[in-house]
């Protein structure tokens, strides 16, 4: 098949059509018309085989994640996605592996109503870069910089079972097979938090996406916001696949470092705090408060009310040798 022939086969035929679309895949540029009243969010995430996802994870699998990523910043921004364009590496052209790749990233951009308006394919190393757009009213954008001492700390779904996933594939521990198959569909099939993200708009006081790790996400409001926060380590919320095959300490530090999430870590104000949690619970999105806002700059954690130490390593020697399952 020559290029041509393979963007028109693959990548034209998504059932969404949006209005505001004015021209699509087939010229040198999409056009979009600008809207009234609305600001336009715009992000870039790329994928490389091997470094973003294993070499053996499955095409459709890759099509979604490489939506989802970007779909996830567009969601901590507050905002309502609308339009992506996809650059595609291919090593070489295998028309199952591409009709799996796409029918993997049309399923959620189908979800959300965006269109693929655009692109490049090219020849080399597999890697997927993707740049979506979104649409806030004027102004309404959530950002990182937001947050002020005495907010509350949330964050959406249950953390750290991508990086469980992703050890159980390297080798480094073994599960049972099916909760490695319940943490897998984590690691591959991302679920952005778009409803919950535009739901926030209206109470968040600043809000990220967890792609690297609760500690470095909060890492970057806290900077962002010059502020500290305090994590109270029990209250994270953790999966039935990680309690019922990690230790707590094991399972915390899932939380607190492994990346690939996805969910949302946002901040509260005490005044928006019963408003935001009606709003999400209408989202049907589970969140759970783990924590608060402070002005000391810097990152604190407490476990059964005491305040305990972070170091480089994680967590591993802050529990008692008495209470270990180990
Ligand atoms: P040009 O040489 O002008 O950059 P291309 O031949 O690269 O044009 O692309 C032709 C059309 O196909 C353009 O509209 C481009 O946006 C689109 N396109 C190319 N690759 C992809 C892709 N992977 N996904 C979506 N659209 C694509
Ligand atoms: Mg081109």
């Amino acid at each position: 098949m020559k290029e041509f022939e393979l963007i028109k086969h693959f990548f034209t035929e998504q059932s969404v059509k949006r209005k505001d679309v004015l021209l699509g895949i087939g010229d040198d540029c999409a056009v979009v018309s600008s809207t009234e009243n609305q600001d336009i969010v715009v992000t870039t995430d790329t994928l490389v085989a091997g470094v973003h996802f294993p070499l053996t994870t499955l095409p459709k699998a890759i099509g979604h994640k490489a939506v989802a990523v970007n779909l996830s910043d567009i969601a901590a921004m507050g905002a309502k996605p609308s339009w992506i364009s996809l650059a595609i590496t291919l090593p070489d052209v295998n028309d199952d592996w591409l009709s799996e790749f796409c029918a993997g990233a049309f399923e959620l951009c189908d979800y959300y109503n965006v269109q693929l308006i655009g692109g490049d394919t090219t020849q080399g190393p597999l890697s997927i870069t993707i740049t979506a757009q979104g649409l806030t009213p004027e102004g309404k954008y959530l950002s990182r910089s937001g947050a002020k001492s005495g907010d509350w700390l949330y964050v959406t779904g249950e953390l750290g079972d991508a990086a469980l996933a992703l050890q159980h594939i390297k080798g480094n521990l073994l599960i049972d097979n099916e909760l490695a198959e319940q943490v897998q569909k984590k690691l591959d099939f991302p679920k952005p938090r778009v409803l919950a993200g535009q739901a926030l708009r209206e109470y968040a006081s600043a809000a990220i996406d967890i792609s690297d790790g609760l500690l470095a996400d909060l890492g970057h409001i806290c900077q962002a916001s010059n502020i500290g926060a305090n994590i109270v380590l029990d209250a994270i919320p953790l999966s039935d696949a990680m309690n019922k095959s990690q230790l707590f300490d094991d399972a915390i530090n899932f939380a607190l470092n492994g990346g690939d999430d996805y969910e949302l870590l946002f901040t509260v104000s005490e005044d928006n705090k019963v408003g935001m949690e009606t709003a999400l619970s209408h989202a049907g999105t589970k969140i759970t408060c783990i924590g608060q806002v402070n002005t000391s700059k810097a990152i604190s954690t407490t476990l059964n009310n005491k305040s305990v130490l972070i170091n480089a390593s994680g967590f591993q020697h802050f529990y008692s040798k008495e209470n270990t399952k180990k």
